[in-house]
């Protein structure tokens, strides 16, 4: 069901769900500092209780009563916010701890969606708010992929139209002694480092590494397990369409998914049915419609998907190569 935004914040004050528009995913919004209604978050996701929310907010003065900051963590917002980032900070005692999954950390982010900023604003609290999506598939980057995903148990959703990024934030860990990267997005690490002058560490070169509370990376920050952002239908993950073609594993029940429209008209020219991600290849293009074609290759109901991508693992393609080796069933991708 689609709603208002004036409907949306009625709701979202007597603690019920809704899912929002953000430039990254849509987001399943309810209010972050009421343990009961986070509760109806894990609930309906079918989340498990040990993987954290995201909590929402309209600024650094509104995130500053929720988490310990210091100079470092005052200069991302300044710089990122709002923006398609989160930060990950000590937590302060306002903040449930069934938000953060019993960590003493917290997640923060500031939106920039104008609909999402405008119900933050009114609400005069934060939101917690994960990806819609039933727990471990595809995100939805447009409020008609919210009742398709979760049928009759969709939330009342506010429709702003298709996300701009399409990928969820970049989830920067500032609780080690060097910024971590648990989940690439949109802000690069190169963006990161570029704008604070400093080292900024990726996610995988530290799972194993061990955090003052003796945690991993890892155990922390479940968006980093592997299997995650999956379609139904099984999806398999190649460098090379030469390769793809001349494999046993290829049947005509299969569906190819490649990078451009071009790679497209090959594929179709030997009868093979194909969706592309983006006309042109650019990485911007690719990371905005992945979840729309994984929802449109899902509903097409073949045998297998087959997905080729060529792209060396930088910049916006690190965060595509991420999720796509996360909801893949077999890659033969090196990142
Ligand atoms: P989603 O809300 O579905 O975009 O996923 C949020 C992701 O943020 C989680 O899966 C975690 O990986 C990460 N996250 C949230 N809170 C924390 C936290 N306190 N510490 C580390 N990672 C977190
Ligand atoms: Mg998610």
């Amino acid at each position: 069901m689609l709603i208002s935004l004036d409907d949306a914040i009625a709701r979202l004050n007597q603690g019920e769900l809704v899912a929002l528009p953000t430039e990254t995913v849509y987001g399943l919004a309810g209010l972050a500092l009421q343990a009961n209604t986070v509760r109806k978050i894990f609930e309906l996701k079918g989340r498990p209780s040990t993987n954290p929310l995201i909590v929402h907010v309209t600024d650094f003065s509104e995130a500053e009563n929720l988490a310990e900051f210091n100079d470092l963590s005052k200069r991302v917002c300044k710089i990122f916010w709002p923006g398609p980032i989160t930060i990950v900070l000590p937590k302060k005692d306002l903040i449930p701890l069934e938000v953060t999954a019993g960590n003493q950390t917290v997640a923060l982010r500031a939106p920039n969606h104008p609909i999402f900023r405008e119900i933050l604003h009114r609400l005069k609290q934060p939101l917690a708010a994960p990806s819609a999506n039933p727990s471990n598939r595809t995100s939805p980057t447009t409020a008609g992929h919210i009742a398709e995903l979760f049928g009759d148990m969709a939330p009342p959703t506010v429709d702003g139209g298709a996300c701009i990024v399409g990928l969820e934030s970049t989830v920067l860990d500032l609780t080690y002694d060097k910024p971590t990267i648990l989940r690439p997005g949109m802000i690069t690490r190169n963006d990161l480092q570029l704008a604070l002058g400093e080292e900024v560490l990726l996610g995988p070169h530290v799972i194993q590494r061990m955090n003052k509370a003796g945690q991993t990376a890892g155990d922390q920050s479940p968006g980093m397990s592997d299997c995650h952002y999956a379609p139904k239908t099984p999806l398999f993950l190649h460098a090379d369409t030469k390769e793809l073609l001349e494999s046993a594993q290829l049947s005509r029940k299969d569906l190819i998914i490649v990078c451009t429209a071009e790679e497209r008209n090959v594929i179709e020219q030997k009868d093979f049915s194909c969706l592309a991600l983006s006309i042109s290849g650019s990485e911007g293009e690719i990371a905005r419609n992945l979840y729309s074609v994984l929802i449109q290759a899902d509903k097409k109901k073949r045998r297998r998907l087959h997905l080729v991508f060529s792209h060396s693992p930088k910049g916006l393609n690190r965060a595509v190569l991420d999720r796509l080796t996360k909801a893949a069933v077999q890659s033969n991708i090196q990142i």
